[in-house]
């Protein structure tokens, strides 16, 4: 008897965005994830960044929000991050398609011949490759849905190649096949606080002028949107009016999934692509959610930054410490401090410090401050890469005596504790050249390490060019600090720690990656903890 293959055909799911960005389309794409995944369906995630840049590697925090990066070390938009966490997957370089990596591609071939004969042009050759960037995706996984988040605004130039592959593939496979959620703004403009509807209307027109019919729309707005609205939304924009969606503003954006569940969206969604589903089980959200909302104790934990005016550069850290919140029954405030700013003062009441990621000199010696307080203080404090290489130039400077130690990603320096590593040393290439991605750690037993991750070999996501420079290790650990996580080779410091301070741990690779709403990452986990503590030994003396 032949073997009986069975035929799985993915489901597309494309999600636009109109009148204006920041109209939370990750946070729409994941929550509809999330709850397809809730009816037992295998869902995965694609960004498409309708940029010229490559990837997101090269780009500026302050305009596009954190760089996030994935285990096969691409640097990705931050809403992949959404997805990751959302739908607890680990995603890869596919699930990020830029108009860089689009075009690159296609001249590549063109310069092969693989056109040979043909005038290459943005119809069919472009939107050609955007398809099956799509369809490659759908593949790999195998995934029941596949949804597909669109950056920008519909109406941008940069977008239009992108919307009219999305709409070739509605046109190729159908209406079973393909639905189209567009999320716009819905603002209020007078006195008397009336939702208008007008801008909604209009990008509707723009989407259709693209041969783009939207079947759900979502709402941004501050309130819920009226019932009135709700019906004159579904008569302009020609969608019935269950699938015009509320999204109004919720102090968590992990609320969002079961405010959409309300409204009936998954239901409508399964019944539009004709998905069989029966289970429907978000219980466990539910009860991160609750945690969420209704902590038992509070804490605060500042995070000395370069990039606090936008709370987008750190995303991670943030979710990653509400998990670890959420977790503990803890609530954490983060109060933001500007590094080249800091003073002690700024930490009255202060629980924990995180020193984070960062690039370049500005700020370093505000954090390098920080973490003198932390450490002479008994604060507890997180270093994460940049954080952990400022950790060990405070201590090397303080402890060790040698005062102009600095890292070598500063300028010519005496005392280069901080160094490139050598394999750095040769590249003039700016983009996707740093040490990226998942990488093994090995943990030493009896450390607060190993306490915290329970095991001796770890993987977690790294994105640096510099280390701590192997001519200083003997001194540094004579001194007291302890390297406790290595690379498995043991030549690259991972982790280090001071015995005897309440908690004071860094690593050089960045945990907030890999955290997820039910499995906070121990190093978040640990530091919260470590706050809680401190809080009760400060009530109770
Ligand atoms: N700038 C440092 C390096 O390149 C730290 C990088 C980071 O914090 N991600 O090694």
């Amino acid at each position: 008897m032949g073997e009986v293959r069975e035929v799985r055909v993915s489901k597309y799911i494309f999600v636009t965005g109109g009148v204006l960005s920041g109209l939370g389309k990750g946070i729409t794409a994941s929550s509809i994830g999330l709850l397809l995944k809730s009816r037992g369906l295998t869902v995965t995630a694609i960004k498409i960044d309708p940029y010229l840049n490559c990837d997101a590697g090269t780009m500026n925090p302050y305009q596009h929000g954190e760089v996030f990066v994935l285990d096969d070390g691409t640097e990705v938009d931050m809403d992949l991050g959404s997805y990751e966490r959302f739908l607890d997957i680990d995603l890869t370089k596919d699930h990020n398609i830029t108009t860089g990596k689009i075009y690159k591609s296609v001249i590549e071939k063109e310069r092969r011949g693989d056109y040979l004969g043909a005038t290459v042009q943005i119809i069919p050759h472009i939107t050609d490759e955007i398809k099956s960037s799509i369809k490659r995706v759908a593949e790999r996984t195998k995934a029941d849905v596949v949804i597909v988040e669109v950056g920008g605004t519909v109406g941008d130039i940069e977008s239009m190649p992108f919307l009219e592959a999305l709409r070739q593939m509605h046109q190729e496979l159908g209406d079973d096949h393909c639905v189209f959620v567009h999320t716009t703004l819905v603002p209020v403009v007078s006195v008397v606080g009336e939702q208008k509807t007008k801008p909604t209307q209009h990008s509707v027109k723009e989407l259709r002028a693209i041969g783009i019919q939207p079947d759900v729309i979502i709402g941004r707005s501050t309130a819920p949107l009226a019932e009135g609205i709700r019906k004159k939304i579904a008569l302009f924009c020609d969608v019935p009016p269950e699938a015009v969606i509320s999204a109004p503003d919720v102090p968590s954006i992990y609320q969002v999934p079961l405010l959409f569940e309300e409204q009936g969206l998954s239901d409508l969604l399964l019944r539009r692509l004709k998905l069989e589903a029966s289970r429907k089980d978000l219980s466990e959200w539910q009860r991160f959610v609750e945690a969420v909302l209704h902590p038992h104790e509070r804490i605060k934990i500042a995070i000395v930054g370069k990039y606090t005016m936008l709370r987008d550069s750190y995303v991670s850290y943030v979710e990653a410490l509400t998990h670890a919140g959420a977790a503990l029954g803890a609530g954490v405030e983060i109060v933001w401090i500007e590094a080249e700013e800091f003073s002690e003062s700024q930490m009255e009441g202060v629980d924990g410090l995180i020193v984070p990621v960062g690039f370049g000199h500005r700020g370093a010696e505000g954090k390098i401050r920080a973490i003198r307080y932390a450490r002479t203080q008994g604060v507890p404090f997180l270093g994460i890469c940049y954080g952990f290489q400022l950790a060990v130039i405070e201590f090397a400077r303080a402890v060790l005596g040698l005062e102009t130690a600095n890292s070598a990603e500063f300028g010519p320096t005496e005392h280069p504790v901080i160094d490139l590593m050598p394999e750095q040393k040769s590249l003039t290439e700016k983009g996707a050249t740093m040490r990226l991605g998942a990488q093994p750690v090995r943990i030493e037993r009896g450390t607060l390490a190993y306490k915290l991750y329970g095991t001796e070999e770890i993987s977690e996501r790294h994105r640096h060019r510099y280390e701590v420079n192997p001519r200083y290790i003997r001194d540094l650990e004579a001194a007291g600090l302890k390297f406790s996580g290595k690379s498995l080779d043991g030549r690259r410091m991972e982790i280090l720690e001071l015995p005897g301070h309440p908690f004071f741990i860094a690593s050089q690779f960045h945990p907030e990656f890999k955290s997820r709403p039910t499995q906070p990452r121990p190093l978040f986990l640990g530091l919260v903890q470590a706050c809680l503590a401190r809080r009760k030994s400060l009530v109770w003396g």
